[in-house]
């Protein structure tokens, strides 16, 4: 069986103790592959590798620093037919998915931060013609990225991109459940001629490898995503050590349908923005509130095309609804159907495990569900569920939506569909979400700022933000 290694100094490595954890195919339901095991020991050595080659990363022409991040996106646009493959096995998802969206925005995360990093400047100040006063920024340190399951390369990308970029050595931790894409990356990472120790991938548990590299007093800078509970644990840990932290946490993203709005893109896109990826991406819109005197019309054109989903084998072509990442999440997910009941919620399609036949007979497949008659309150509609289930409300005025969209302790993400531009920039502007959609959805610009507000995370990055992040800034005044 395939055995996925460390990547520790420039080298593919066994962790320390030996021990290896099973990876799942979650589409067959099938170990298929060995995953380390790794603890502090592996944590050490890493700290270690990028403790020593910093130095000579962080002094290197940023221009010379940025052709090895490019000479890295040229290597995932080569592979990208085989990181797809790789990522729809690891993770359940389509692989025609995996090949629009997770790789090639990972190869553009590279490129993105490789050439901003070359236009990065910091600011300087004459202050009353006595003095001028400049910033200078210096990259922060060893930094830990530590990154979830749903888009495995694409996330891990989006943070140890901006780190590398601003001089950083990195040691990062992917998913344990998903962990075969960082792992081609560590080889793509050799191949492009990455100095040794510049960054180091230890696999294993979150508990376990992620807490070590979180404790390392080595690791100055901390950049995490995944879930709101996990970032708590990571603050907890951080905080008293006075680390710089960016989390990128859940969310409960509001879907706000206006009865004036282009209804086949609104009610088209919506099924997406449900169901991309099993509905396992935390930008997806997971409740929907439909102006009432177009709901009866939005509920059926929605459930058509809901019903019109092919769940399957994520390698055919056909597919658009794939495997969930694991059974445990499976079962959580489907557990949330039967807690949707019991808050009286009415299962209007969906709601059940899918049993496929052939080799993904003992895959993790969910119907994609739409739920009615519930209220913004309830549990169903207040904490994340992850997976392909939306539930459907109707509203009656603009105030009364918003209140609905900012009720959960969540604000990652909202959609609003809308022909009326004053409302939207109005409603834009009352949603507390760090990102707000107008009329489309999963657009990203790398320049804007991402990440969220309230529970959903803090040290929104992007762009330039991001590049800050991973340095130290310094005020330095000289007399004239
Ligand atoms: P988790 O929080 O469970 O895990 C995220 C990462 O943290 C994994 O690598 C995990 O390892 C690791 N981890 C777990 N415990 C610790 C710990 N104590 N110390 C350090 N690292 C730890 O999230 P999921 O992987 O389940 O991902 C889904 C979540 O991510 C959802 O809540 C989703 O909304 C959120 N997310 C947020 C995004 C955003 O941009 N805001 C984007 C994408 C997802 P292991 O897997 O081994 O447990």
């Amino acid at each position: 069986m395939q055995k996925i290694l460390n990547y520790i100094n420039g080298e593919l490595v066994e962790p320390v103790s030996g021990k290896y954890l099973d990876n799942y195919n979650p589409a067959e339901g099938k170990v298929y592959s060995l995953v380390p095991d790794s603890a502090t020991a592996d944590v050490n050595n890493a700290v270690e590798a990028a403790q020593q080659s910093f130095e000579a990363w962080a002094t290197m022409p940023v221009e010379k620093r940025s052709a090895t991040l490019q000479k890295i996106a040229d290597l995932i646009d080569r592979d990208l037919d085989k990181l797809a493959l790789a990522e729809s096995i690891d993770q359940g998802k389509p692989v025609k998915l995996a090949k629009a969206v997770d790789i090639p925005r990972a190869s553009s995360n590279m490129r993105f931060f490789a050439t901003g990093a070359i236009h990065f400047a910091s600011e300087a100040h004459v202050t009353g013609n006595e003095a001028v006063n400049y910033t200078l920024r210096t990259p922060v340190g060893v930094a830990g990225c530590i990154s979830p399951w749903n888009l495995p390369l694409y996330l891990f990308t989006w943070k140890i991109a901006p780190a590398l970029a601003a001089g950083c050595t990195v040691v990062a931790k992917p998913s344990e459940l998903t962990p075969m894409t960082a792992y081609l990356f560590s080889q793509l990472c050799m191949e492009a001629g990455l100095p040794k120790g510049v960054l180091n991938i230890v696999h294993g548990l979150g508990p376990k490898a992620g807490q070590a590299i979180i404790e390392h007093p080595g690791v100055p800078a901390i950049s995490f995503t995944g879930g709101t509970v996990t970032g708590k644990k990571i603050a907890a840990t951080a905080a008293p050590m006075f680390k710089k932290l960016s989390l990128e946490l859940g969310g409960k993203n509001p879907n706000i349908v206006f009865a004036d709005c282009s209804f086949e893109q609104a009610v088209r896109t919506s099924v997406q923005s449900s169901f991309f990826n099993q509905g396992e991406i935390c930008l997806c819109g997971s409740r929907i509130f439909v102006e009432r005197s177009l709901y009866d019309r939005f509920v059926t054109e929605f459930v058509k095309l809901t019903q019109e989903l092919v769940v399957g084998d994520p390698l055919e072509e056909m597919t658009r609804v794939g495997a969930l990442v694991s059974e445990a999440h499976m079962n959580k997910v489907l557990s949330y159907i039967e807690l949707a009941k019991e808050e009286g919620g009415k299962i209007v399609t969906g709601g059940k495990q899918v049993k496929l036949s052939g080799h993904c007979a003992n895959g993790y497949f969910v119907e994609p569900t739409v739920i009615t008659g519930l209220n913004e309150q309830c549990r169903t509609n207040q904490e994340e569920i992850f997976g392909p289930i939306v539930t459907i409300m109707p509203f009656n005025t603009e105030d009364e939506v918003i209140g609905y969209a900012n009720s959960t302790p969540y604000g990652l993400s909202a959609t609003l569909w809308t022909e009326n531009l004053t409302q939207a920039h109005r409603v834009a502007a009352r949603v507390k979400s760090g990102i707000i959609w107008i009329n489309c959805w999963l657009f990203r610009d790398l320049r804007t700022p991402f990440g969220g507000m309230k529970q959903s995370g803090v040290g929104r990055e992007g762009g330039w933000e991001a590049l800050r992040f991973f340095t130290e800034a310094k005020n330095v005044c000289i007399k004239l």
